[in-house]
């Protein structure tokens, strides 16, 4: 679908996947006003197939459009987007258990011009489909996490809770510094004292204290910083409904090697749509490392995850009317 002052939104259309073809000067290649979604389409048991809470991806891509002063694309255009390509051919989502379609609506400037001073004036929305199976290889086997103080993903007053392609571009070095330190996956920390908690790669953090009848959710705070993920705004539901008190608030990494040498911090695990729910096992930072309770996946992560996929898959009541059907 185009976008140009003029017209505003027009020329929706249907392709067949292939590459695009654009001129060298096309302002996204320049000035890197790209911005992107992820979600997923999947089959329940009797054929039906549905997304999760297309709204609220559309809500937070309009979020991210204001940042990067891109023209919104209404919640009706973005929701009937996903379900045209769907619709086009149900086979694609595949059929395996715990398998989904990947959606990845995205848009990029498409002026012609290398001129850096005012947002480009046209706008391409397309939507590519891709069929997914687990995103951590191995199933859900804890993951060990990098804490990385020589880089920061985001700033106050930048562009931390967009999601703009430049926030992952500066975000690969990092990552590759956690694999260096036998790590798989980078913590970010905030960008003022290097020590407070922000997310983790692509997913958001919870962290579990108690453990059994007492067990209390934490999860940072959304300061402007970390991306608003819509799993994290769904578990902050769901763990209440559960009996599991779930606040937003900050932990410091000393607070976290403190809680795990106390036993007090029971669990840590990670959210987002890729993975849905994945444990931290391990720890390691500048001043050391350590583990996250026994190292093994946890019963409050455990709990909560089936409840998710529960819903996602239709084997739960949906509560919510989160779960989205497309055909
Ligand atoms: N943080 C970052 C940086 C991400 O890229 C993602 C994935 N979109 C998340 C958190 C989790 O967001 P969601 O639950 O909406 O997938």
């Amino acid at each position: 679908i185009e976008w140009d002052q003029g017209r505003g939104w027009h020329d929706a259309r249907l392709e067949p996947y292939g590459p695009l073809s654009l001129d060298p000067a096309t302002a996204v290649f320049h000035y890197a006003q790209e911005l992107f979604e992820g979600l997923k389409a999947y089959r329940h048991a009797d054929g039906t197939i549905v997304t999760f809470r297309p709204d609220a991806n559309a809500a937070r891509f309009n979020r991210s459009c204001e940042r990067m002063a891109m023209p919104p694309v209404p919640e009706e255009l973005f929701v009937r987007s996903l379900e045209l390509l769907v619709e086009t051919d149900r086979d694609w989502v595949p059929t395996a258990e715990g398998h989904s379609l990947y959606l990845r609506p995205f848009m990029i400037a498409t002026q012609r011009g290398l001129g850096v001073n005012s947002p480009s004036s046209s706008y391409r929305f397309i939507v590519i489909a891709s069929p997914s199976a687990a995103y951590f290889t191995g199933g859900i086997r804890p993951v060990s996490v990098w804490l990385s103080e020589d880089y920061t993903r985001a700033a106050p007053g930048g562009t931390g809770f967009a999601k703009c392609g430049g926030n992952y571009a500066a975000a690969f070095v990092a990552q590759a510094q956690a694999v260096e330190q036998g790590c798989d996956q980078v913590v970010w920390l905030d960008a003022m004292e290097h020590r407070w908690v922000e997310e983790m790669g692509g997913m958001n953090l919870f962290f579990a204290y108690g453990g059994g009848a007492d067990a209390r959710l934490l999860t940072p705070a959304l300061t402007g910083t970390l991306l608003p993920g819509i799993t994290r705004d769904s578990l902050l539901k769901l763990a209440h409904d559960m009996g599991i008190p779930a606040e937003e608030g900050r932990i410091s990494t000393d607070e976290w090697r403190a809680g795990n040498a106390s036993g007090e911090l029971t669990e840590v695990f990670a959210c987002g749509t890729a993975a849905v729910i994945t444990p931290v096992g391990r720890v390691k930072g500048r001043d050391g490392e350590w583990l996250v309770g026994s190292g093994e996946p946890g019963p409050v992560t455990m709990r909560l995850r089936e409840e998710l996929i529960g819903i996602q898959y239709g084997t739960h009541p949906d509560p919510y009317g989160w779960v989205h059907k497309i055909c």
